[in-house]
């Protein structure tokens, strides 16, 4: 009989032994050259529990995925209805049942006018969908995207990365994308006008390194693309569904997108999914015949469990009005952080908006302090956050991580269940990081000692986002 339990008590190998033979070596070895190789046993809310009782604050929710917390029982239970209700699954040729629920409430939450939806299995298959509706809807090739951006890892999604470090040796990529500078609309406007364009996509507030558009910058956006008739494609996959204090991101600037991509918080963390929402014309472009009406499509795409963990999640936000307490922790802990950047000297800038947030560092000014930035600025650009992460998951049990490569950038990406006590936490547990950071012979030299020798390229800053 096979039974789970079972085997995972029965599991005598090493989980990290494991994932180094058979699955990612270099990430196992990461994993073990950082202290990251914690034996996590036990997840729930926005907690994680290591097999030595250890509790957790887990401040990178797998990505994004857990808005809701881990293992949420309204889910749970959803989803394991959905199982014992022996749903008619992926019928395929016959009207699935769940995903017309779950478009609904998607349409009616959504900004703007977007009214139909197209469901996927991840952020980047998203993405992949949005560049081909563009182009089919507005018979244009190209695609501007921003420097910086991280839309996914799939080819498509790929060409349109801003960051190199992970396009290196994939290429030649999608032809026909061309980058601006984020929050650069005199270079949008140059790169839409020859009107060539079918598409700006743009993370209302980018993920890697977090960095927050100028006010003015996403409505003007949308209004130039509308102005030279390219479509404004938000991706809201980190953003969405409440971790900016907002339902959509786009919605703090009253910028409303003609296609949307989301994923992460809608599968409560537990099945993946993605959904595109777009406006009805360009839906109609893209399916634009009888023998058209499956031209975008993928096999797992309107999945019951999928679509049962995006009602429940839904469902879950809004009953726990789990947006207003991203909005309400997220304003207290970035007030906490903000207020720590006068007391150290190396903290240059916190910022963000509801639970997604960043700490920036900056060379110090002090000659016994420089000494330690420039010793690990030389080991690896990208070595000094984990002078501050280390520590602070080993002794103050809170798991971050960094914003980007080669960035002296900390994220901050909670899961929006976070309460009162956990935002005191972690700010008591970065300032304490932080201070040490500051002290000769502290985790800087610690950290710098015990990585010296070791192969670092990359290792310092697992890919992610
Ligand atoms: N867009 C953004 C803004 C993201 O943050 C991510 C992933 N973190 C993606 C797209 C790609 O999503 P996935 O990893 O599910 O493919």
């Amino acid at each position: 009989m096979f039974d789970l339990r079972a085997i995972l008590d029965d599991q005598s190998d090493d989980p990290l032994d494991l994932v180094a033979q058979y699955v990612n070596p270099s990430f196992a070895r990461v994993l073990k050259i950082l202290g990251y190789d914690v034996n996590y046993v036990r997840g729930s809310g926005a907690y994680l529990w290591d097999d030595q009782g250890n509790r957790y604050i887990d401040c990178i929710s797998g990505f994004g995925v857990f808005a809701c917390g881990r293992n949420h029982p309204t889910i749970r239970k959803a989803l394991r209805q959905a199982m014992e209700l022996d749903l008619p699954n992926l019928v395929k040729f016959g009207p699935p049942r769940l995903s017309g629920m779950l478009a609904q409430q998607l349409v009616k939450m959504a900004p703007g006018e977007l009214d139909t939806v197209y469901f996927c299995n991840s952020g980047a298959e998203g993405i992949e969908a949005a560049i081909k509706y563009a182009r089919a809807a507005t018979g244009r090739a190209r695609i501007v995207y921003c420097n910086k951006a991280y839309h996914g890892l799939t080819m498509g999604a790929l060409s349109i990365n801003g960051g190199d470090e992970f396009r290196e040796r994939f290429g030649p990529l999608l032809a026909h994308c061309t980058p601006i500078p984020f929050n650069d609309l005199e270079a949008l406007e140059q790169a839409l006008s020859p009107g060539d364009v079918a598409g700006f996509i743009v993370e209302p507030i980018q993920g890697k390194g977090v960095h927050l558009p100028d006010d003015t910058f996403l409505p003007a956006a949308a209004e130039l693309c509308h102005k030279h008739k390219t479509l404004f494609i938000a991706d809201e996959v980190q953003t969405g569904y409440g971790r900016t204090g907002k339902m959509f991101a786009c919605e703090h600037w009253d910028a409303a997108p003609d296609i949307m991509v989301t994923a992460k918080a809608l599968s409560g963390g537990y099945v993946p999914v993605g959904a595109v929402l777009s406006k009805r014309w360009i839906h109609e472009a893209v399916f634009s015949s009888l023998d058209r009406c499956m031209v975008h499509s993928t096999t797992f795409g309107q999945n019951d469990l999928a679509m049962a963990a995006g009602l429940a999640s839904l469902h879950v936000l809004l009953e726990e009005q789990l947006v207003q307490n991203a909005a309400a922790m997220g304003k207290r802990l970035l007030a906490k952080l903000k207020a720590l950047v006068n007391r150290h000297e190396m903290l240059e800038e916190v910022r963000g908006k509801g639970l997604l947030i960043a700490l920036e560092f900056a060379p110090p000014l002090s000659m016994k302090l420089k000494l330690g930035w420039s010793l690990l600025h030389k080991l690896d650009r990208g070595l000094f956050p984990q002078a501050v992460l280390i520590p602070l998951l080993r002794d103050h049990y809170v798991l971050a991580q960094v914003a980007g490569h080669h960035q002296d950038v900390i994220k901050l990406i909670p899961p929006l269940v976070l309460s009162e006590d956990d935002v005191d936490h972690i700010t008591a547990a970065l300032d304490a990081t932080i201070s040490a950071c500051h002290k000769f012979g502290g985790p800087i030299w610690e950290v710098g000692k015990r990585l010296s020798g070791q192969a670092l390229r990359g290792a310092t800053e697992p890919a992610g986002v």
